[in-house]
């Protein structure tokens, strides 16, 4: 195996040491500490467990988590009204509507609902266009974390082509927008695009977000690009042979031939999505107190 695998996992450990760090520092001059929300509505249990992962974290690191659990057929109105009250609670700095809502809820419109500075998945339109604009406010945590996956690999992002499958507002835009702040020759695919082998054999930065279980095989990567696997999908225990039944869009043992470096699935890029949701949250505990950074 040529590559070189990319430990999201220390990685991510070591920007929540910072985040704990810092909200140690943020209790000293404030006299309070972030608060983290999550609202929950319905009980898919994939979901579930993300929201749990995601208390968990803000809690390691100081920070007061809210856990709010709404029913599964709650109104568009609840939802709201749930999200009035932590918009005027002082003590939560940052709020996550989990996605996806039950079919019943306008997901984008309950999404707009939270106010931008306390949206700290980075959704809302007013942060989604400070991004396009490149001026600051709260970035996707999923791109942000492929970012700082990508500084430790030291690959040269000025200059590079960059092919990101995947268009999602969640993360194929937001992605591409970051990696063109860095100067990247910035391609973006999907579904329709023609030639998806073609393009991303271009690729010096491959990252893939489409949900399909190892699309990228080995011939898709140049020799020697960095390869950033953001999928995840779960394998019936047929397929997945006993294992842990978690694979990315990735080929990992095809693609690991040819790539200089590689993130894993699980251990790459999932655990530092939540390590900037903390990140986040605490921005905007600065913001709201007033303090610069
Ligand atoms: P999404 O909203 O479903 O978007 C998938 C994208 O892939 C779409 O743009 C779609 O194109 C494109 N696509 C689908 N089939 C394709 C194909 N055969 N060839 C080329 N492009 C294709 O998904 P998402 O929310 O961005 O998530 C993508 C994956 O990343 C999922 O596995 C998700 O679980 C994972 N994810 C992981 C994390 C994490 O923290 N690790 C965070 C976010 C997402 P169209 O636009 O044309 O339909």
């Amino acid at each position: 195996m040529a590559a070189q695998i990319i430990d999201g996992k220390a990685i991510a450990a070591s920007v929540r040491a910072g985040v704990a760090e810092q909200v140690q520092v943020f209790r000293e001059q404030t006299g309070r500490v972030p608060g983290l929300a999550t609202v929950l509505v319905g009980d898919d249990p994939g979901s579930a467990v993300y929201v749990a992962g995601k208390q968990r974290a803000c809690a390691e690191v100081g920070m007061k988590p809210f856990d709010v659990r709404l029913p599964a057929d709650s109104s568009f109105e609840r939802v709201a009204e749930e999200l009035g009250t932590l918009r005027d609670d002082a003590e939560v700095s940052g709020i996550l509507l989990q996605l996806p809502v039950p079919d019943q809820l306008d997901g984008p419109a309950l999404t707009n609902m939270v106010p931008p500075e306390k949206d700290v998945d980075g959704l809302t339109p007013v942060n989604t266009g400070l991004l396009s604009l490149g001026l600051p406010g709260l970035r996707s945590c999923t791109p942000q974390g492929v970012m700082e996956l990508l500084a430790h690999t030291e690959v040269e992002l000025e200059g590079a082509e960059a092919v990101v499958v995947g268009r999602s507002n969640l993360f194929g835009k937001p992605m591409a927008q970051l990696l063109l702040a860095e100067n990247a020759t910035v391609t973006i695919c999907h579904s329709r695009t023609r030639d998806l082998r073609e393009v991303c054999a271009r690729a010096d930065v491959l990252i893939a977000a489409v949900g399909r279980p190892r699309l990228i095989g080995e011939s898709f990567v140049k020799p020697g690009a960095v390869v950033i696997d953001v999928g995840m999908n779960r394998l019936t225990p047929e397929q997945a042979h006993n294992k842990s039944g978690l694979v990315g869009d990735v080929d990992f043992e095809a693609a690991s031939q040819v790539a200089s470096w590689i993130t894993p699935v699980p251990g790459g890029v999932g655990p530092t999505t939540i390590a900037f949701l903390l990140r986040n949250t605490l921005q905007a505990a600065h913001r709201q107190a007033g303090i610069e950074q």
